[in-house]
């Protein structure tokens, strides 16, 4: 399998280690044919990129695609999920400079209504400890997600439950229905071997494999996520990005 592209990759403008040539470097050095610049939506209280910053990295991105010519960088997001509403970090000014909307769910998200946010962002944080918040916490992460991808046009949804407990197969079936695909991240665990098992059986379902890259070292690093989607089987065409 090859993965000939890097759609979920982090820079200096979010909590990434390298610049964006940095990243499309490491890409160039690799094979990829293209690649994406998807640092945190501004929504996120300790990494969030600066909103009136997307316009400069809109600019560097269209002088590196003039300089580099073996390679086409996307502008990115990794927009954060932000309430039950499925309201997610993105104005329609950034929407005009993306390229390629990923959408995930993080713990440090800003609330759109305190309490009933920071609630969530507990019960999250606590929900690989405790049944009562795991329980409390699935159906809310659900039906954020499915709004969400119901109403935006979301390309990719990111590390799906790795930040917290969803029904998978409610996500998969509105993921599909939208025609987003569901990440494979090489960073994160997740999708794992039995997600991916399950989630397969939603028909026309797609995947992108990704690094999630915060240094440039890593970007094109797929082995994790390449073994994951080996050993459940999944058929290749189901990959957007691999061949
Ligand atoms: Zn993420
Ligand atoms: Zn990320």
């Amino acid at each position: 399998m090859f993965v000939f592209a890097d759609y979920h990759t982090h820079t200096t403008y979010s909590h990434g280690k390298g610049s964006i040539e940095d990243n499309v470097k490491v890409a160039i050095e690799k094979g990829l044919r293209e690649i994406a610049i998807s640092d945190h939506g501004p929504g996120h209280m300790g990494f969030g990129i600066k909103r009136k910053k997307y316009k400069e990295m809109r600019n560097v991105i269209d002088q590196l695609n003039v300089k580099y010519n073996n390679i086409n960088i996307l502008l990115g997001l990794e927009a954060n999920v932000l309430d039950i509403e499925g309201n997610i970090d993105i104005d329609e000014e950034m929407m005009e400079y993306n390229d390629i909307l990923l959408v995930g769910y993080h713990f440090g998200s800003k609330p759109t209504k305190l309490y009933r946010d920071l609630l969530m962002h507990f019960h999250n944080y606590r929900s690989s400890k405790s049944d009562y918040s795991y329980k409390k916490v699935k159906e809310i992460n659900t039906i954020s997600l499915v709004n969400a991808i119901n109403k935006y046009s979301i390309d990719l949804i990111t590390h799906p439950g790795a930040k917290g407990p969803i029904d998978l197969f409610e996500v998969s079936t509105n993921a599909k229905n939208n025609n987003t695909a569901l990440e494979i991240n090489s960073s994160h665990g997740h999708l794992t071997v039995d997600e991916i098992k399950l989630s397969m059986n939603v028909k026309g379902l797609e995947y992108i494999i990704s690094s999630d890259a915060h240094i440039p070292t890593d970007v094109g690093n797929f082995s994790k996520a390449i073994e994951r989607a080996e050993l459940s089987s999944l058929d290749i065409s189901r990959i957007r990005n691999a061949e």
